[in-house]
């Protein structure tokens, strides 16, 4: 908390030195989102919350749902964050950055000091070691600067798909590394753990980001990566009623062939994901989620063919390959993906090993 060392450009090394060495601090601020990354952050189970702050040796300075500090004591705080006299090594955004009305900034203020939280983030992000995007508008924009987007949302370094944001293309954190973004909405409670604790660790680099600074140790697999309903995926035998259990692509409206993410990997809450609770994956990693233009319980189609195809595969193969999948598929997989449960168990083994 708050130091006594003179608030000149030095006072960040000089508390450095003085804290106990290799530990970290972290400052949460919540910007324009729904705060459910933080209610996702809250129900990480492997390492939990606390388990990961211990492993990446980090103390929590401010998170609106871990602090009792009064709004005198978190106001007291930034100012000694951005006196010097308060050392700030990782700087957690959640929430697109409101730039609205006409770049003002105005639609949201820091409360009880009439400043924008933009102008606040700007001041922050260059004092921090390393600076991150908690959630996909944070990163891009995402459902805060959906449709019309009248309040000017963007993320840190995207403005959906494009580079800019707040802080632009350029802006390097004091690690030198760009804004990193944990896609996701909310984000896995895993991806951001596993992120706290690299930094802690230092072991977090810039070739272990992709191209929209998504740490490559999730972004590096697509959704479709695991899921549960695979043998059905790969015989086109497809569900057309939601709760049936064929592959959600062909109607469904399931863009996990496309989409960056562990989600089957690394079971959500133990066990879960938002396809095996029958929901298709609706891209929500991507910079343009919240920017689709079909209904996301849809496939949109174009001659009979889904207009969005998996990543890496020329469109001649996948119509190729799934006539001919289709034309192959087994009763069992026909039956089972219009049911809800398994309407035809697998057939009998033989029982020899082979
Ligand atoms: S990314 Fe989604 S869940 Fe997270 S704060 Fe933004 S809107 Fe909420
Ligand atoms: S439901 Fe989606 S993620 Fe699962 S197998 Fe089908 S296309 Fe892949």
């Amino acid at each position: 908390m708050p130091g006594d060392l003179p608030p000149d450009a030095s006072g960040i090394a000089a508390r450095e030195a003085a804290d106990e060495p290799g530990r970290h601090t972290l400052f949460w601020l919540q910007s324009g989102g729904c705060g459910g990354c933080s209610m996702s952050l809250l129900n990480a189970d492997s390492p939990d919350l606390f388990a990961a702050l211990d492993l990446g040796r980090i103390d929590v300075l401010a998170h609106p749902s871990l602090c009792e500090a009064s709004g005198e004591d978190h106001h007291a705080l930034i100012a000694e964050i951005l006196a010097g006299r308060q050392p700030l090594d990782i700087l957690c955004v959640e929430g697109a950055i409101l730039r609205g009305p006409s770049g003002t900034g105005r639609f949201h203020l820091q409360p009880g000091t009439g400043k924008p939280v933009m102008r606040l983030v700007e001041e922050l992000a260059p004092i921090a070691r390393h600076v991150v995007a908690i959630g996909s508008c944070t990163a891009f924009g995402g459902v805060s600067a959906a449709g019309d987007n009248v309040t000017e949302a963007c993320g840190l370094a995207f403005d959906g798909a494009e580079p800019g944001g707040l802080l632009g293309p350029a802006f390097r954190s004091r690690s030198g590394l760009p804004p990193i973004s944990i896609a996701g909405c909310p984000t896995h409670p895993g991806w951001i753990v596993e992120t706290l604790v690299q930094l802690g660790h230092g072991t977090l680099g810039a070739s272990d980001l992709d191209a929209f600074g998504r740490p490559r140790f999730y972004a590096d697999h697509l959704v479709h990566h695991g899921c549960t309903r695979n043998e059905f995926y790969e015989y086109k035998a497809s569900a057309k009623e939601p709760g049936q259990l064929g592959c959600l692509m062909e109607h469904m409206g399931c863009i996990g062939t496309q989409v960056h993410g562990d989600c089957n990997m690394r079971a959500w809450n133990g066990e879960g994901s938002c396809i095996r609770g029958g929901y298709p994956c609706i891209g929500c990693t991507e910079p343009r989620f919240g920017e689709r233009d079909a209904p996301f319980l849809e496939t949109p189609k174009r001659g009979g063919i889904p207009v969005g195809l998996p990543t890496d595969m020329p469109k001649a193969w996948f119509v190729a390959l799934a006539s001919l999948a289709k034309a192959a598929t087994p009763e069992r997989l026909r039956r089972n993906a219009l049911s809800e449960r398994i309407a035809v168990p697998p057939g009998k083994a033989s029982g020899k090993p082979k």
